[in-house]
């Protein structure tokens, strides 16, 4: 079959003919039908982020059916835990030490076919098409535990309005939050989009939002972020930071943290996440804004998403 896999860190994907991958026990054996691309796989490419061995297909997105049934599955970043440890049964399995991670400790979407712990895959709300199912699967599931992990915010700024804003506003706007969003500088496309999607306010990330928010969410991988969010937010508000990897925050004075604020990030998704966003998904209607490339054009993918190109998610099909 065909991949594009990550041979070299700091190096582009290359495209390889590999022998199918088979099923180990409670396994499934899937034919990928569309793969979501994310910041992840860019810091995973870049080296921010280890992979474990290479070669390495990349991709943690995967909607994709199994061989034999035709069942339509979703594969995501979490591909299995060891159920046993203390955060495992604390409910925490996305912290467990000993979990593996799609496209990074075992081969990914990128591909023809795939193998995933069926334990670890989602049914897929059906009427969905592939591609647009596929940015559920990260950008969805991250940006809705980013959402939780802030509380019950009335206004809830989002910084950096990529793949996960662009689903995670959508969820926002249909609980009653007001969403204000936060763009590059100068990225009228971006803001634009936002608004579309029912920002209340859109503008740049240097700049002062017109009221007080209760929450943010940063999906920018841009530390300096950091402490403009938190002077955006009242006392007893919370930032919480939804990327896997980000440039180091600058110092900051105290009085941004002081009155009860609190900063946190978050890690992975659990099972029960995805199993939330899921069943919500088609009642909000969530709608993904997608551009989808050829599987042999994974790097355009990647390269669109690191220059900012893109509205809404990146998809790559075999
Ligand atoms: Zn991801
Ligand atoms: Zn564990």
């Amino acid at each position: 079959m065909r991949a594009m896999a990550l041979v070299e860190a700091g190096r582009p994907l290359e495209a390889v003919e590999v022998p199918e991958p088979e099923p180990g026990p409670g396994q499934l054996l899937l034919d990928v039908r569309a793969c979501g691309v994310c910041r992840t796989d860019l810091h995973l490419l870049d080296g921010e982020v280890e992979v474990t061995a290479l070669p390495r297909v990349l991709g943690h997105q995967i909607v994709a059916t199994v061989a034999g049934s035709g069942e339509r599955v979703g594969v995501p970043w979490l591909a299995s835990t060891c159920g046993e440890c203390e955060q495992c049964r604390a409910g925490h399995e996305n912290l467990c030490p000993r979990a593996r991670f799609t496209g990074r400790d075992v081969d990914g979407g990128f591909a023809e076919q795939a193998v995933a712990d069926e334990r670890y895959c989602f049914g897929l709300p059906g009427d969905y098409p592939d591609e647009q199912a596929a940015p559920l699967l990260c950008a969805g599931l991250i940006g809705f535990r980013t959402l939780r992990l802030a509380g019950d915010p009335a206004r809830v700024g989002i910084y950096g309005f990529g793949a996960a804003a662009h689903i995670v506003a959508q969820v926002a706007r249909w609980e009653g939050r007001q969403v204000y969003a936060f763009t590059r500088p100068g990225d009228e496309a971006a803001q634009a989009f936002a608004r579309e999607l029912g920002a209340v306010w859109a503008g740049a990330s240097d700049e002062r939002p017109p009221d007080e928010l209760d929450a943010a969410l940063v999906f920018a991988p841009d530390g300096a972020v950091v402490p403009r969010a938190l002077e955006a937010v009242r006392p007893g508000g919370t930032v919480v930071c939804g990327g896997i990897h980000m440039s180091d925050i600058p110092a900051l004075p105290y009085r941004l943290l002081w009155g009860e604020r609190t900063l946190r990030s978050v890690a992975n998704l659990t099972r029960r996440d995805g199993e939330e966003l899921l069943a919500i998904a088609p009642r909000v209607p969530i709608r993904t804004t997608t551009t989808v490339y050829e599987l042999d054009r994974a790097n355009d993918a990647l390269e669109d998403l690191r220059a900012g190109r893109l509205t809404g998610a990146a998809v790559v099909v075999p």
